[in-house]
């Protein structure tokens, strides 16, 4: 099969689909891989990593679409690229199109089999595409949070994990997740007091079986956030309710009682946070102040370390991609339901449930 791979487009996404040694392992499986020429320059990888893995590099993004029969790609495609689409393409790529009715029309009208990161789902029901970014995202959490604790941005001045005759920090996570449980493994190893909280109690076994006496676990309730965060130096908030918006957990009220230059890192914004008083920030300008309570909201919050995050979502993809390429994509979802549940759309038609129920549209 034909392979290809572009630059995003996406205003400060530097990650990429393909690694030079994911190229390889295409190449190696009798497919040709065509890469835009500077492909991987944002996640440090040159365009000789790629040529000597086999790939050919394309001078535009256009001739790479126009010759490809699968295209490789980390976001959703905007509409500068929807003229590219051209009929049987198959789209391996995050498409989130549950909210994006223009980009599953023009999916539709050019007959793209859009096959979703996002939606691929193991038989136990896990995500496999989706958890490296949460584990990125829980990891960085813990880093972003101890760089605006310092005094010059805001912050109440205190280092994480102290100093011998110093009182460690007090980091208060909510939501025992992917990204709390990543989250906690970092704020445990640093040193610092770490309490977690979920609703789950069986998660709350979970982590309290790995982390031992290293951390505190607590039920998740009004009454204990509350308590929890008038002595925490860094909240970092990461609860989820599958297709629904983050509830609020975190009441402007609690903030009034919270130090002065504590941090709240609100890692749930991309489902509307779950702090009364988040709105979504960027990379360029990440923190903002409210009752001296400094909040981080960065909406993608992988995007700041593109290098790591590009090898761990295509360590995650290249095993589908490969199954995909072999004998193609229907064949591939015969074999194998998994990759079945990542087909969004086909032959003109939506075929994920959700995304037809979201919009509105023929399933
Ligand atoms: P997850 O499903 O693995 O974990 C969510 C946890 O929240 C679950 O254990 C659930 O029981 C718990 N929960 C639900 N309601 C709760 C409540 N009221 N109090 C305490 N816990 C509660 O999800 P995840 O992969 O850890 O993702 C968490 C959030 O982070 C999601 O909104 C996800 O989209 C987001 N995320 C954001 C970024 C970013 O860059 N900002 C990156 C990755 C993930």
């Amino acid at each position: 099969m034909r392979i290809g791979c572009v630059k995003e487009i996406k205003k400060q996404e530097y990650r990429v689909g393909m690694t030079p040694d994911n190229a390889g392992s295409y190449v190696n499986a009798g497919h040709e891989v065509y890469v835009e020429s500077g492909l991987g320059v944002g996640s440090g990888f040159p365009d000789s990593e790629y040529e000597e893995a086999g790939a050919r590099i394309m001078g535009t993004a256009k001739e790479v679409w126009d010759i490809s029969e699968m295209m490789v790609k980390v976001k959703e495609p905007l509409p500068e690229e929807y003229p590219l689409f051209h009929e049987g393409l198959i789209l391996y790529t995050y498409l989130h199109l549950a909210a994006d009715k223009p980009l599953t029309e023009a999916l539709l009208e050019s007959g793209v089999k859009g096959v979703a990161y996002e939606t691929l789902m193991e038989r136990d029901k896990s995500l496999p595409l989706l958890a490296p970014m949460s584990q990125i995202a829980g990891r960085l959490s813990v880093q972003e949070g101890a760089k605006y604790l310092e005094k010059m941005y805001g912050g109440e001045g205190v280092l994480l994990a102290g100093v011998p005759g110093t009182p460690k920090a007090d980091i208060v996570i909510i939501g025992g997740g992917s990204v709390g449980t990543n989250a906690c493994k970092i704020a445990a190893g640093m040193g610092a007091n770490v309490t977690i909280m979920d609703v789950n109690t069986q998660r709350l076994q979970y982590l309290d079986d790995i982390f031992g006496a290293r951390i505190q676990t607590l039920v998740s309730n009004d009454r204990n956030i509350e308590k929890a965060l008038r002595n925490a130096d860094l909240v970092i908030g990461c609860v989820l309710i599958p297709g629904k918006a983050a509830p609020k957990v975190i009441k402007k009220k609690y903030l009034q009682q919270m130090k002065k230059g504590a941090v709240i890192v609100d890692v749930a914004v991309d489902q509307g946070g779950c702090c009364e008083t988040t709105k979504m920030t960027y990379h360029n300008d990440p923190i903002y102040t409210v009752d001296s309570v400094v909040h981080y909201c960065v909406g993608n919050m992988p995007g700041a370390v593109p290098r790591t995050s590009t090898i761990a979502l295509t360590n995650a993809t290249l095993r589908y991609g490969l199954e995909i390429a072999k004998n193609g994509l229907e064949e591939a979802c015969r074999e194998n339901e998994v990759i079945y549940s990542a087909v969004n759309t086909y032959q003109g038609k939506v075929t994920y449930q959700n995304v037809a129920l979201s919009l509105g549209m023929e399933y």
